[in-house]
């Protein structure tokens, strides 16, 4: 016997209990396992003489997960909402069947409840159903992301030269190409950028750009609408498929196995996939081994840290590009404090810029200071450790294998002098620090060194001179 009470002085009551319930539920699942599995779920009705809820699921994927995971929240929350000592709860999918009855023990109440009409049940999905049909493929490329807007340096030509090489060989030379290096270095650019050139030579390519989480969420919502027919369509019609943060599909087994068998279908059809991790596909846990292979099947290119030079050299291109000058001395400043990621260098010269902007000045070194001075220095040891090596390098041709190796011939150790001497003067790091960085154990060898060039430049010009080139360079005020 089924019992309806629409209404209940004009309120839906029922209604008020659901979104009650949604509200506890974000608070102990948190709003993304909400939004993707608890909202798939509808109130359907509530029987009050035997106790029991119908909750109407969109498919039986959905209820069967719904119901291992969250039957005790629903209870739990459920009952104590609808006042019933007692709760029956039915999951089911299309028309109710007599399957998936979760009976609870007896909790003392008493309370009259309130039931939703059975003609309207809380379906807010049913609204974006309709919507969720894609049957073309929009590409989502960021127009501003291009290979001519990407400064190259050391740290990045090879993933730089990878992907421009994809372009010219689809499908065919490195497949899948993974880009693969720490946050902020430029993955996502590079993968726009591919996607922006293949559609400059070839306007009719299908591309697509997704990141992960969009992909699992796209796949989420297939499988709760049963779209999964369209999801898998839509995927396999395109050409060149650029995936940004594959890490993110860790622990996420569904997900994994449609990409696995998206990715073969492309692969083998020699369409050409490129994925961004920010890390190694081996190293990554929760990730099923036979998609880790697949992932490093092609080639993969890492991108690095970048240097001083090309630190200076994107920080020229972006204020360029806002029609922003920006002087040596200035640039140098701002990419010192900056270690090892582009977006927060981006993001230095934009405060920076703004700043000066707004207040009407020029950018010199003291604004430079006021704007990034104190937020940044934690990050200082390592840009200039890194920076004077990077340096001297370029001067003296010797690189840190040298520096920290016990060779004592006459050009190394003046090398490795001279990064003794700038890393004292400019980095105010101790004798200690210094010396475990370049593999020295007895402190006083980096102290006699600084003494050293301090007496050596006042009477050799040419090492004097030198010495100025790196100390403008690394824009330390010596
Ligand atoms: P990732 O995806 O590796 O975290 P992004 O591609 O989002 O990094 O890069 C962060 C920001 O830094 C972007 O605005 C990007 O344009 C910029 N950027 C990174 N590397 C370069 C580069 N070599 N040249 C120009 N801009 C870069
Ligand atoms: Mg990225």
């Amino acid at each position: 016997m089924h019992i309806f009470f629409e209404y209940l002085t004009g309120v839906n009551v029922v209604e008020q209990i659901w979104q009650d319930f949604l509200k506890i539920a974000e608070t102990e699942l948190g709003m993304r396992a909400v939004e993707t599995w608890i909202k798939a779920v509808s109130f359907y009705r509530c029987d009050t003489a035997m106790k029991k809820v119908y909750l109407k699921a969109p498919n039986a994927f959905v209820k069967d997960w719904v119901q291992t995971h969250y039957s005790t929240l629903f209870e739990t929350h459920l009952k104590k909402l609808l006042q019933f000592d007692v709760l029956t709860i039915k999951f089911f999918v299309g028309e109710e069947t007599a399957e998936s009855e979760l009976v609870l023990p007896v909790l003392p109440s008493s309370a009259p409840v309130v039931i939703p009409k059975k003609s309207s049940p809380r379906n807010q999905f049913a609204l974006t159903k309709k919507n969720d049909t894609h049957h073309q493929v929009t590409n989502r490329l960021k127009l501003q992301y291009t290979f001519d807007s990407f400064v190259v340096g050391p740290n990045n030509s090879f993933a730089y030269a990878a992907a421009r090489a994809v372009v010219d060989k689809l499908g065919t030379l490195y497949n899948p190409l993974l880009l693969y290096g720490g946050s902020g270095l430029g993955k996502t650019h590079l993968l726009h950028s591919i996607g922006n050139d293949v559609l400059l030579k070839n306007p009719q390519a299908v591309v697509l750009y997704q990141t992960t989480d969009r992909f699992v969420n796209e796949f989420i919502n297939a499988i709760r609408f049963n779209h999964m027919q369209t999801f898998n369509a839509k995927y396999k019609q395109v050409d060149v498929l650029l995936i940004d943060d594959i890490q993110f599909m860790a622990n996420k087994e569904q997900t994994q196995e449609a990409f696995f068998h998206i990715f073969n279908t492309l692969y083998d059809a020699n369409k050409q996939i490129v994925f961004s991790s920010d890390i190694l596909p081996r190293d990554l846990g929760g990730l099923a081994d036979r998609l880790k292979s697949r992932l490093e099947w092609g080639l993969v290119a890492d991108l690095q840290v970048p240097h001083l030079e090309t630190k200076i050299a994107i920080l020229k291109r972006k204020a360029s590009a806002q029609n922003e000058q920006l002087s040596d001395v200035a640039a140098n400043l701002i990419a010192r404090r900056v270690i090892s990621n582009v977006r927060e260098l981006e993001g230095s010269l934009i405060r920076v810029l703004a700043f000066a902007s707004l207040t009407n000045q020029p950018v010199t070194v003291d604004l430079i200071g006021k704007v990034l001075g104190v937020e940044q220095k934690a990050h200082s040891v390592i840009i200039e450790f890194d920076a004077v090596t990077k340096a001297v390098q370029k001067h003296f041709c010797y690189g840190l294998t040298e520096l920290r190796s016990q060779n004592r011939t006459k050009d190394i150790s003046l090398a490795r002098q001279v990064t003794m001497y700038l890393m004292k003067k400019a980095t105010h790091k101790s004798l200690r620090e210094i010396g475990e960085f370049l593999n020295r154990k007895d402190h006083t060898t980096i102290a006699h060194a600084v003494a050293r060039i301090d007496e050596l430049r006042k009477i050799d010009q040419d090492l004097d001179a030198r010495l100025q080139n790196l100390e403008r360079e690394l824009g330390s005020h010596i």
